[in-house]
């Protein structure tokens, strides 16, 4: 009898436990494939004496906070993507593909599918293997960047992608929202009374009367995230909004800045849910109309940009995640036209020990993006597509044109652009702009450039059915 009974309560357990299994299974395979996510994080703060932003003349001299690289990576039928969002100012050429190998290896995929950006704060590094070589042989070791201190970040950031994909969760469904932001954005481009134009409205511009006065110009208002769900449960956050992250610099003290600041103030709130920042395609936008680079100034950025990030969450919807595909374009933008930019004439510079440093180290940037030409390797635009939205990474400094053209050749659907991927390009200025004479010594690609990124994006966002 007794025997009897535990048989049947043991029956009774194992059918129990049988429909619970079945109703997790049926959760997380409810939409025919099984997507997990695994999310990572990594120190990647610069050590104090380290140079920032490649030429500034202050190096850094105290930590006021710590810089981060955060990602995720996507699991499921298809080999995994991976997207890392450093609190770095710009990472080029050979150092970008040694992360993007580093990461590929440690979640077992395909450099192409490892989708690299900076933040691109500017008391934070910018990193470019070929450029340090070429400094390195003028005795110019570690003026742009300390590559032993690059090599053990990369350790870091492979132990930390190894360790994630050990404890990954099913993704059963992904999340929409947005919100406007208030008071953050502005654009450098700004019309004189005279009718002129100029594009010299830089971050700290608010303490200008002129500039504070003047409209927000063309930007992109909407802060954009996407949320991967398990059930109902939210597991990690993509935010990416279009502004330059920056509201002061150059004065030696290293920050992840507003943009971090309220990434890690969200974190805080919503500890159960992986927070993870992007700078949209910012090129030509600024805190500028409303920042007079005090710290005060700072704080009252990063509250408003927490706000938007709440309100984005607030406003989230959920959608079954279904299906995910993976494109990518090659394609190879213009070199600046100018003399100055051929190899003889930068070479020159790169030499001459009466030069400014800042002038050497650009020198040596640019020579080493010639040496990515003569070896023919192509910028890429990598696209996540996930059903109901689209995750594309720009190169470089693209300017937020670039953004709005790539929402309004997917107006039905959801799509989140990402700037500062491979950032050898520096400013990648629309048409309108080098119409208009943009010009900057952060520019290295030339006129025609609109046309041929315009062609990537098409063929990565509209693929043929
Ligand atoms: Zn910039």
């Amino acid at each position: 009898m007794l025997v009897n009974k535990l048989i049947l309560s043991n029956t009774y357990l194992i059918t129990v436990c049988l429909s619970l299994v079945l109703v997790v299974f049926e959760i997380d395979h409810a939409n025919g494939a099984d997507y997990q996510i695994a999310t990572f994080a990594a120190d990647v703060t610069i050590p104090i004496g380290h140079r920032c932003m490649g030429i500034l003349p202050t190096k850094a001299k105290e930590i006021l906070d710590p810089l981060e690289a955060r990602g995720f990576v996507l699991t499921g039928p298809d080999q995994p993507v991976v997207l890392v969002a450093v609190d770095w100012c710009e990472i080029r050429n050979g150092a970008y593909d040694q992360w993007r190998d580093t990461i590929a290896e440690a979640a077992g995929t395909t450099r192409e599918r490892v989708l690299v950006c900076s933040l691109h704060q500017h008391d934070a590094p910018v990193c470019d293997q070929e450029a340090q070589l070429l400094l390195d042989n003028v005795g110019m070791q570690k003026e742009l960047y300390d590559p032993a201190f690059h090599a053990k970040c990369l350790q870091r950031i492979s132990a930390a992608v190894s360790d994630a994909m050990t404890e990954t969760t099913p993704v059963t469904h992904i999340g929409l929202g947005q919100a406007r932001v208030e008071k953050i954005a502005s654009s450098r481009r700004v019309v004189r009374e005279d009718g002129t134009i100029t594009y010299n409205r830089y971050s700290a511009s608010g303490g200008n009367e002129f500039h504070a006065a003047a409209p927000d110009g063309p930007i992109d208002p909407a802060l954009k995230t996407i949320t991967f769900f398990h059930g109902d449960q939210p597991v990690a956050m993509l935010h990416s909004y279009a502004v330059h992250p920056m509201s002061f610099y150059g004065r030696g003290g290293v920050s992840s800045d507003f943009v971090g600041l309220a990434r890690r103030r969200m974190q805080r709130e919503h500890p159960r849910t992986f927070q993870i920042y992007v700078s949209g395609c910012s090129g030509d936008v600024t805190a500028g109309k409303y920042n007079d680079a005090t710290p005060a100034s700072r704080q009252q950025l990063t509250q408003r940009l927490f706000q938007a990030m709440e309100t984005s969450w607030g406003n989230t919807k959920r959608v079954p995640l279904e299906q995910t595909t993976f494109q990518n374009s090659t394609y190879d933008l213009p070199f600046h036209e100018a003399e100055e930019f051929r190899a003889e004439n930068l070479n020159k510079v790169l030499h001459d020990k009466s030069a400014k440093e800042g002038d050497r180290i650009l020198a040596a940037m640019s020579l080493s993006s010639l040496q990515r030409k003569t070896r023919k390797q192509p910028l890429e635009l990598p696209c996540l597509d996930l059903g109901a939205a689209q995750i594309v990474l720009f190169p470089g400094e693209a300017f937020v044109g670039y953004q709005l053209m790539a929402q309004k050749m997917r107006p039905d659907s959801f799509v989140m652009s990402i700037g500062y991927g491979e950032c050898w390009p520096g400013y990648i200025p629309t048409k309108k702009a080098f119409d208009e004479n943009f010009n900057h010594d952060w520019r290295w690609v030339g006129h025609g450039s609109e046309k041929i990124l315009k062609q990537a994006m098409q063929e990565v966002l509209l693929p043929a059915e």
